[in-house]
């Protein structure tokens, strides 16, 4: 097999999450235990706790992991930036590296993509986040909403699928990861969401 043939990318940025990086791996492993290896690529932002160590581990053991390493920390939009550079699969995943994003609803997310949309948001309808978050987030997506006209309630999940085309065509920097929809949806690409489980963050 040609070692940069891979079907599936899942582009993941990690900002000190050394306590979630290896149950990360196994519950993707798991998922994707009967079907052909996805590329996963992990990029530290500059991480302070121990994660840069776990990755660089995790790189050594794992042929279908590639690492980006930040000397320092760039912010997420710079992170998923970079991954998107790299990916090579034809669908692009996205998930946050904090376990809060469940690997499980990947198959979900790429069903809908397949029905013929360009991007598919997660929804986090029932979010395990406080109510500190919850509702600016609520006010935040209801104006995007407005703004855009995408029935998206939900901009900022951090799961989503892409087609290599989406990607290719946006470019993120600042707090650009936040509008990704809006940004698809400017280019003219189909967006479409689906009901996503969210988790705690421990
Ligand atoms: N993250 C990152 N750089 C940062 C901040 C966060 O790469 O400067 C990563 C973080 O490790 C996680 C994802 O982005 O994988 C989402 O971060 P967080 O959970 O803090 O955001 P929220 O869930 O509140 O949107
Ligand atoms: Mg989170």
């Amino acid at each position: 097999m040609n070692v940069n043939s891979y079907n599936i990318s899942i582009v993941i940025p990690i900002y000190n999450e050394n306590d979630s990086l290896k149950i990360l791996l196994n519950e993707i492993n798991s998922v994707f235990k009967n079907r052909k290896k996805p590329e996963l690529i992990f990029i530290d932002d500059g991480s302070s706790d121990g994660s840069t160590k776990t990755l660089k581990k995790i790189v050594l053991d794992n042929t279908h992991v590639k690492l980006i390493s930040f000397k320092k920390n760039y912010g997420k939009s710079i992170a998923l930036n970079e991954g998107f550079n790299l990916a090579k699969g034809d669908i692009v995943i996205t998930m946050d590296g904090d376990l809060q994003d469940d690997p499980k609803e990947i198959f979900s997310l790429i069903d809908k993509l397949n029905q013929g949309y360009d991007m598919v948001s997660g929804w986090k309808k029932n979010r395990k986040d406080p109510i500190s978050k919850r509702w600016p987030s609520k006010i935040f997506n209801f104006v995007l909403r407005i703004a855009t006209g995408l029935k998206i309630h939900d901009f900022n999940c951090g799961l989503k699928a892409y087609k290599k085309i989406v990607v290719n065509s946006i470019t993120l920097y600042g707090g650009l990861h936040r509008y990704i929809p809006a940004l698809a949806g400017q280019k003219n690409f189909s967006v479409s969401e689906i009901v996503v489980n969210h988790r705690p963050r421990k």
